[in-house]
């Protein structure tokens, strides 16, 4: 059996797609070839290509590999200026290829290859950020005396693993693998096994940019086994997560009853985006409806999907939504350029996002626009962007997080109203404000529970500032220098220079 296969992407262009498990500079089978997987094309339901899977003895096999590439003078020796560079050629060789990078994810995920080359870039941008790091990652130093010294080291932890979710593949990778790298640390990489193919497709380029051998290392496989895998694994360092809040819970349960290794858990959301009377009308609802609702088939984790608007402005908002709604998100094939919002991922994401369009209907939700599948005999995995209006609090749709599009638009009167609704979830990852006071905007900032608030604008992400929720949408950051922390331990170092006992 072969470790890679022929694929012809849309435009035609044909690749060499890796499709087994990357360790030890070379692409290997698992111990059992026969088990396989299928990555589809969400725009029709078709098999791209067949994954062999990893099963627990091969993360077994994939985790010593990775702990001697950690322990091995090669790396351990490797100046931190040097780390840097590895990474900065690591980004030159993604940007040759970046249009390959782009089409091939936006074959596996579904979505429109403009964006996927906007997340191509994001991947690029992230690792030259943490190149830049690699040797600014400094511990303090403490006179504390003519006797005594001290000072922290900040180390590498050691083997970290990365599980990744289904919608920002190689982007999601580069937030992990990149501030690992930086701070000296080697990584096995888990992609989902909807998305497994781009994360696949950069190994080889560890090898050109100059990396030894197993400091990357991938698994294509599934959640139940090779994550559970690695989760519980002893020799396991780091688990940094990015999923939804169910599996999240069991991989801190994993950790656990394991090795109680270091976890970051990025989690799902349920934000508010909050339109006050006083808000620019025609920006509030672009961000809203473009970025903070519909981006990337609204399988966004900090998507405001639950918006609420002040009485004064409400009408005027609910129209000038369904007229972006209807004239900005385009529905159809990730390939053709007038597209906005492409497939949902899978059949069953499909079928999830429908029901809770019924859902949401049965509770008594109005249906400002949308609300329908595909239309019959269509292929993929195509919903209608669906927008409720006059949503009540204790409605489904309020509460659950549906990763798809389906956004809920809501009346409130006062700001402590809207305050106690907004932070009435049990997630806290992102929240919008949309006011032109000052006062206002800053008592929201402060009251709003979640890792993330933007002022006037939503669905926003920069390289430089923190990522991550509070409550169940999971702990640590990413990005910024905050990621620094997750990828390292200080050491204390107590130097006595005269104290004798
Ligand atoms: P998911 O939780 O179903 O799967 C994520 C990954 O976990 C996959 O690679 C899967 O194989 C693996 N997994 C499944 N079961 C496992 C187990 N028992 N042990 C270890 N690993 C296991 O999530 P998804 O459907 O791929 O992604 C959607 C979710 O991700 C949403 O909830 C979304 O909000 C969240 N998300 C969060 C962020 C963030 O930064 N907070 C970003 C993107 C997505």
């Amino acid at each position: 059996m072969a470790t890679s296969s022929s694929i012809t992407l849309p435009s035609g262009l044909k690749i060499d797609q890796p499709t087994s498990l990357f360790y030890n500079a070379s692409f290997h089978l698992p111990l059992d070839p026969t088990s396989t997987f299928p990555t589809v094309n969400p725009a029709t339901g078709k098999e791209i290509v067949t994954l062999n899977e990893a099963k627990k003895e091969d993360v077994d096999l994939i985790v010593q590999a990775a702990r001697k590439a950690y322990e091995s003078d090669e790396w351990q020796d490797l100046s931190s200026t040097d780390r840097g560079k590895l990474l900065f050629k690591l980004a030159d060789l993604v940007e040759e290829d970046k249009h390959i990078f782009a089409e091939l994810e936006s074959y596996d995920a579904g979505k429109t290859v403009a964006s996927a080359i906007l997340d191509v870039e994001e991947a690029i941008g992230v690792i030259r950020y943490y190149a830049g790091w690699a040797d600014k990652i400094v511990g303090e130093s403490h006179r504390m005396g003519p006797d005594k010294h001290g000072e922290t080291l900040h180390e590498p932890l050691g083997v970290c693993a990365a599980i990744l979710p289904f919608n920002y593949p190689l982007a999601l990778a580069c937030w992990k693998l990149a501030p690992a790298l930086a701070c000296g640390n080697v990584i096995v990489v888990l992609p989902s096994p909807e998305t497994p193919l781009s994360v696949l497709y950069l190994a080889p380029y560890f090898e050109k940019a100059g990396f030894p051998a197993s400091v990357y290392n991938v698994l294509p496989g599934k959640g139940m086994e090779a994550g559970a895998a690695l989760s519980s694994h002893l020799d396991v360092d780091k688990i940094s997560f990015t999923g939804s809040t169910a599996t999240g819970r069991k991989i801190m349960e994993a950790s656990a009853k394991s090795n109680l290794k270091s976890v970051t858990l990025e989690l799902g959301g349920k934000s508010p985006a909050i339109v006050f009377d006083d808000a620019e009308l025609d920006q509030a609802v672009k961000w809203t409806c473009l970025y903070g609702m519909f981006l990337n088939q609204s399988q966004v984790c900090s998507s405001t999907t639950r918006i609420y608007v002040q009485d004064g402005i409400y009408d005027a908002f609910v129209a000038a939504f369904k007229e972006a709604t209807l004239s900005s998100i385009i529905v159809g094939s990730p390939n053709d350029e007038s597209t906005f919002h492409g497939p949902l991922i899978s059949k069953a994401q499909h079928t999830k996002v429908l029901d809770f369009i019924e859902t949401g209907k049965k509770e008594g939700a109005k249906v400002l626009v949308g609300g329908e599948g595909a239309k019959e005999g269509e292929e993929g995995f195509y919903v209608q962007p669906t927008v409720f209006v006059d949503c009540e609090p204790e409605m489904t749709l309020m509460n659950e997080e549906i990763f798809g599009p389906v956004c809920c638009i809501a009346k409130f009167s006062t700001i402590e109203e809207v305050l106690r609704k907004a932070n009435d979830t049990q997630y806290g990852l992102a929240a919008a404000v949309f006011t032109e006071n000052i006062r206002t905007a800053h008592r929201m900032v402060r009251k709003l529970n979640a890792g993330m608030v933007f002022v006037n604008s939503s669905g926003d992400a920069s390289l430089q500032l923190p990522f991550g929720g509070n409550k169940s949408s999971g702990f640590g950051r990413e990005l910024g220098s905050y990621a620094l922390h997750c990828y390292t331990q200080p050491k204390a170092v107590h130097w006595n220079l005269n104290q004798r006992v």
